[in-house]
């Protein structure tokens, strides 16, 4: 067995410190690292159960060309080759690298360098745009540079938390349990929810603003005016360390009361509420992630509620502060390489001739970039009109995450060259390059990452690279080695390049850029190997106070004392206003809010290969509010049409009074590889932020209707099936095989053929049948010896029979009859009482249990644990927990 190895886990931005073991059989366990400051030992669903995403039976292993096998030198020499030749020929900006916040920052270092220092363009843009740009853009216009001034300890030190278009519960499971956490133990500590949904954040919520969607403007420009009203300004503060305050001030105030009401969707009494305790509170955190960040008002969002802790002096103070939480796990390592196509390196800027001089003289560059290049919306645009010819596409998977999808996915397809490394052969975008290049995984990689809290942690391998797989970094520089730049790209490890990093963020520094970690700079292989999780800045020698601007940064703090990165080290109050209403669309009368899951991590390259994760949501859904539903004729559990003026969806209909009336929520994690039809950002336009070029991916106009099914069908199989012959499917992984999730337009006349191509079985199988065409009622079940090959249950409706225990039978062997007729029936016999709908997926524990346990006079999260060991683990499912105690609480009272 393998000594436990600290890593940190790939998926959000929390950024949790992990311990993975391999023990002498290959089996790898994790658990959380307690020594970690991110997490302290704790881990959320994703993570405990990321021993089970690392098979390699999807993993791309080798080079390949044209979708032939090809070796190393080759594939690089071709695309080096290609890159070289298409800009000799039509310039530097006819190339792009479309990049990843799942890359670590070594890897992300080498290619901005590449492009920005040696190609010569700018071309190089992440899916971090689609995540926080605008939160980006909203710093640097307040602050002068991409700062977040708070820590995590902040949020727990807090007397309000402010959670701002934010799921914590599901997106940073970790951070949401550090709140509540701290609540429990001061249940004085207010916590508020702005969000169209009640999601299962609200439910450590005091208050929960059901905002109207994009209202957040006129939230924070109302809090703002109230604030003044009430004399509860810092007015030193605003004095001392900002400009602007009162030209904000007065847009604030033009809106009034009454158009505040109107735009947020919220009553009076209810804004007021939530403007007396903000101004009654001195400790207040105003947490915000994608509901903030992803709209074409993000940036003014994200102003807005930067004003509001500029006014009071919240800001830098232990619990008090703006703080923007990034979705993925190095969004922030990123930022700091310049990952963005609007910034430089080390947080300087591409509009700076000083900055671009002095990155030239530290890379010795021949060709640095001098203007921004394309951001990631306007990018694919140019990769569609043929403005660029070659594309480099690195771990990420565009076809299903960019709005207007299928434009983007036509785009590929039709570019003269296009190169993808990834980990995954199969994929969406993957099919559409012309080179394959196999990168290393989770657990392979050697790297560092930076989490929402400004902490630089180290991901360390644990596992030998399978096949020719390679690590980015090293990917990314041998082709700039083949371009003719030897020795800028002469790395030979990780640690070289973070060397490298680290002297470029200090050099000529003296405290003119936040981002300094010029201390790491002569990091050599062991310290780096040894290197500790450290909140930048870390500066090599500490500017005079005068040089930073008076106590500008306390160890892990910025701006509690001002020090701005502006030229006049003052913030910035930016004046916003509420963007202009669109009436809605009389053909797309409802807005679509797009989002994740709790289990499941963007396109499911890695989750969807989890048994454990694929059964908390097994399909992809659309939350509607019953009343809109029953105007639609739409009734729980049916198949439902989603489509606007850029495509349609096929998706089940959670009816759910947590959904707002008017709009709709549906999960963006599901690609073609998982249903029929599923890729909900093919549904979204691709607008954007006019400052950040975030797209508005939480807001599309789109109509939902009854999708008309005459037969739906529910499946379980052994072997993954190749062929599914139905107009809706979802297919999820489960402990021994595979459950699919069908319906069907047509009539459908020979169910047993169907059923026996859908589970690849063989000939020899033997199929026990049951047929009721009257009622539309089919059951098949095959069996190959005393084991079940597949299970297929139709009816005319929803299919009422138990996934979890229908899966559970492809686990078990049945030698008898009795047992063969239970699973045709459809029915776990009395001995084996239905679990319901998976809750607790470290301990498999279904909503049925949990409502069982709470009848039977379990009247807390805690009592449903010590019954039913449910939420014990990583805490990530104690909110639906508590949902279901509540309710029976509900039920009992009444
Ligand atoms: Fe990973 Fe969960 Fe921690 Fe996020 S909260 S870093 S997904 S373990």
């Amino acid at each position: 067995m393998s000594a436990e190895v600290r890593t940190t886990c790939p998926y959000c931005g929390v950024g949790c410190g992990v311990l993975a073991k391999v023990a002498a059989d290959g089996e790898v366990s994790v658990r959380g690292d307690a020594d970690h400051p991110a997490n302290f030992g704790r881990l959320c669903s994703k993570g405990s159960a990321l021993a089970e995403t690392l098979g390699l039976e999807e993993r791309l292993l080798h080079p390949e060309i044209g979708g032939r096998r090809a070796g190393w030198d080759e594939a690089l020499d071709l695309v080096a080759s290609t890159f070289t030749s298409t800009i000799a020929e039509h310039g530097p900006d006819s190339v792009a690298f479309y990049v990843s916040g799942q890359l670590l920052t070594e890897d992300y270092y080498v290619a901005n360098k590449l492009m920005k220092g040696f190609i010569g363009s700018a071309n190089i843009d992440t899916n971090s745009r689609l995540c926080m740009a605008s939160s980006v853009a909203g710093h640097r216009r307040a602050f002068g540079s991409d700062t977040v001034p708070g820590t995590y300890e902040d949020l727990e030190l807090a007397d309000l938390v402010v959670l701002v278009g934010s799921n914590l519960a599901w997106c940073h499971p970790v951070l949401y349990q550090r709140i509540a956490a701290a609540k429990e133990k001061r249940p004085g500590m207010k916590i508020v929810l702005v969000d169209p949904r009640r999601t299962m954040t609200a439910d450590i919520a005091d208050l929960h603003l059901a905002i109207a969607p994009d209202g957040d403007v006129a939230l924070f420009s109302g809090l703002l005016a109230f604030l003044a009203e009430r004399d509860v300004l810092d007015r030193a503060y605003i004095e001392a360390h900002t400009t602007g305050f009162e030209a904000a001030l007065a847009a604030a105030s033009a809106l009034g009361m009454a158009e505040i009401a109107r735009r947020t969707g919220l009553d009076e009494e209810t804004l007021l509420r939530f403007f007396t305790l903000f101004a009654e509170t001195p400790k207040t955190v105003t947490v915000y992630s994608q509901g903030v960040n992803q709209s074409a008002s993000g940036t003014d969002k994200v102003n807005a509620i930067i004003n509001s802790h500029l006014a009071t002096g919240r800001i830098g103070e232990p619990g008090a502060g703006p703080f923007s939480v990034t979705g993925q796990p190095n969004a922030m390592g990123g930022r700091e390489v310049g990952g963005l196509a609007n910034m430089l390196a080390a947080h300087m800027e591409i509009e700076n001739p000083l900055h671009r001089d002095r990155v030239r003289r530290f890379w010795n560059a021949p060709a640095v970039a001098e203007k921004p290049g394309l951001k990631a919306v306007d990018m694919l645009r140019a990769v569609a009109d043929g403005r660029i010819k070659a594309l480099w596409i690195m771990a990420t998977n565009p076809v299903d995450s960019m709005p207007d999808a299928d434009a983007v996915e036509a785009a590929i397809k039709a570019c003269p060259f296009v190169v993808i490394s990834d980990v995954s052969a199969e994929g969406d975008t993957i099919r559409h390059a012309h080179v394959k290049l196999p990168a290393a995984a989770w657990g392979e990689k050697d790297g560092t990452v930076t989490n929402s809290e400004r902490r630089i942690s180290r991901q360390r391998p644990f596992l030998p690279m399978p096949g020719e797989a390679r690590p980015d970094w090293w990917i990314i520089a041998e082709v700039g080695r083949r371009m003719g730049f030897a020795e800028a790209f002469s790395h030979a490890s990780p640690a070289e390049i973070f060397a490298e990093h680290a002297a470029l963020s200090g050099f000529e520094n003296g405290g003119e850029r936040d981002f300094d970690i010029g201390a790491h700079a002569g990091v050599d292989a062991s310290a780096y190997e040894e290197l500790e999780p450290f909140q930048w800045p870390a500066v090599a020698l500490p500017p005079s106070p005068r040089e930073r601007g008076e106590g500008n940064v306390s160890n892990v703090r910025f701006f509690a004392n001002g020090g701005f990165y502006t030229p006049d080290r003052k913030a910035r109050f930016v004046a916003v206003r509420p963007a202009g209403e669109t009436a809605a669309a009389a053909d797309y009368p409802m807005i679509l809010n797009t989002g994740r899951v709790r289990d499941h991590w963007h396109t499911m390259t890695r989750t969807g290969q989890s048994p454990r994760l694929s059964q908390h949501l097994a399909e992809p859904f659309v939350e509607i509010h019953p009343a809109d539903a029953a105007r639609c004729g739409i009734g729980d559990a049916d198949i439902v049409r989603v489509s606007s003026a850029r495509g349609e969806v096929l998706v089940r209909a959670l009816l759910t009074a947590r959904q707002r009336q008017g709009s709709v929520f549906a999960p963006m994690h599901w690609t073609d590889r998982f249903s029929s039809r599923g890729r909900i950002d093919a549904l979204v336009a691709p607008l954007t932020d006019a400052v950040s070029g975030q797209p508005a991916l939480k807001h599309a106009a789109v109509r939902i209707e009854k999708f008309a099914a005459r037969a739906f069908g529910f499946a379980v199989m052994r072997q993954r099936p190749v062929w599914i012959d139905a107009d809706y499917w979802a297919l999820a992984r489960c402990r021994h095989g595979w459950r699919v999730e069908l319906a069907f337009a047509g009539e459908k006349t020979d169910w047993a053929a169907f059923a026996q191509k859908l589970f690849g079985a063989n000939e020899e199988a033997e199929l026990l049948a049951y047929h009721d065409s009257d009622a539309g009622q089919h059951r098949i079940a095959a069996f190959d010896g005393d084991r079940l090959a597949g299970a297929l249950f139709a009816a005319p409706g929803p299919v009422a029979v138990s996934r979890g225990w229908a899966a559970d039978q492809l686990g078990e062997t049945h030698a008898g009859q009795r047992s063969r007729f239970r699973i045709v029936a459809g029915r776990a016999g009395a001995d084996r009482p239905d679990a319901g709908a998976m809750v607790c997926s470290c301990f498999s524990v279904g909503a049925n249990q949990i409502a069982a346990a709470v009848a039977a006079g379990c009247a807390s999260v805690e009592d449903v644990g010590n019954a039913t060991r449910a939420g014990t683990n990583c805490g990530s499912c104690r909110a639906e927990i508590r949902a279901i105690v509540n309710a029976g609480r509900v039920q009992a009272a009444e």
